[in-house]
């Protein structure tokens, strides 16, 4: 279906989401409707996403020696995820994020992010040959930076794409910022790492410059229902979204995420990647969630169809 092969170096947590209908007060116990679990963390989302799209996918990551480590360790593998980098640490617990959601769909939300902050260097080093083999390198901020960092560097002096998601948004060195191919920040990642309101085509524009200056190659930057902005030294290009009514769009980015590194894997132009993106993220907003929203090869593909015909 696909010859692209992909490494994700990122987190995974167990997303546990509690309805109720009202938010407890400090000290009060307040009995809710029901409960739902979910596999989450932006590096599960997105690995989970490209293999949906086909891609070979190895995730570099860690879980708990817990009840939630194993639950995910045996979902990456029923998605055929490669897991011989997934350590499993037995001095930290699984990244857990526990979300409560009342009756106006209000949520409050506490995330634990457990063994995701010792992902080390090391466990990057140790996963350098498959990193080396790999057409792309997929990365987001849930992780310590100087994981990171060495993962970049060991994408840069080969030749695999080296793509950051910097979500959620922190500032980040030049260090990192001057090695890194693709940066894709939404529009309020954008302004924290520029400082620059990106909530406009202009603005978003200016934002993505900022960042070429720091010795990024290129910069997407994703605009919601409007798409994307492809912000390069020679040119920018806005690729429009896809008109979809939206029905909940977390996880829009992970599926936008995960369908423009499948297709930049696949050797598709930055302009084809973008929509293909486009695509894959439009279609989530039409499930709830973020993992269970992510499309599969199919369902793009037919999608894709219906927009040409
Ligand atoms: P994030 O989810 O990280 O905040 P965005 O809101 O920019 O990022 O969404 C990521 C991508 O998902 C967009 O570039 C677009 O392709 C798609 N998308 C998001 N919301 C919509 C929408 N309402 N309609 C169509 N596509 C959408």
């Amino acid at each position: 279906m696909s010859d692209a092969n992909i490494v994700v170096v990122g987190s995974s947590n167990m997303d546990i989401f509690f309805y109720t209908d009202r938010m407890p007060e400090p000290g009060e116990t307040v009995i809710g409707n029901r409960y739902w679990m979910a596999m989450g963390g932006k590096g599960a989302n997105q690995a989970v996403g490209s293999r949906l799209l086909g891609a070979e996918v190895t995730l570099v990551g860690q879980v708990g020696d817990d009840l939630f480590g194993r639950r995910m360790l045996d979902n990456f593998s029923s998605h055929g995820i490669a897991c011989d980098h997934i350590q499993v640490d037995k001095e930290a617990d699984s990244g857990v994020a526990l979300i409560l959601v009342d009756k106006q769909a209000e949520n409050s939300i506490v995330v634990v992010p457990g063994v995701n902050m010792r992902i080390s260097p090391a466990d990057v080093e140790a996963a350098a040959n498959k990193l080396r083999a790999a057409d792309v390198l997929l990365m987001q901020l849930e992780i310590p930076l100087d994981a990171i960092q060495r993962a970049v560097d060991i994408a840069h002096e080969g030749s695999t794409l080296c793509v950051l998601n910097p979500a959620p948004a922190r500032p980040l060195p030049d260090c990192i910022l001057e090695k890194v191919h693709l940066l894709t920040p939404n529009q309020s990642e954008a302004r924290v790492l520029t400082d620059i309101p990106a909530d406009t085509l202009e603005g978003a524009e200016a934002a993505g410059q900022a960042l070429l200056d720091k010795g990024v190659q290129t910069v997407i930057i994703t605009l919601g229902a409007q798409g994307a902005l492809i912000v390069r030294p020679d040119q920018t290009l806005h690729v429009e979204g896809v008109r979809v009514d939206a029905l909940d769009t977390t996880g829009a980015g992970d599926a936008f995420m995960a369908g423009l590194a499948v297709a930049l894997a696949e050797g598709q132009t930055l302009e084809e990647a973008t929509r293909f993106a486009n695509v894959a993220g439009a279609l989530s907003t039409q499930k709830p969630g973020a993992m269970p929203s992510l499309p599969t090869r199919d369902e793009v593909e037919a999608f894709a169809r219906t927009l040409v015909a």
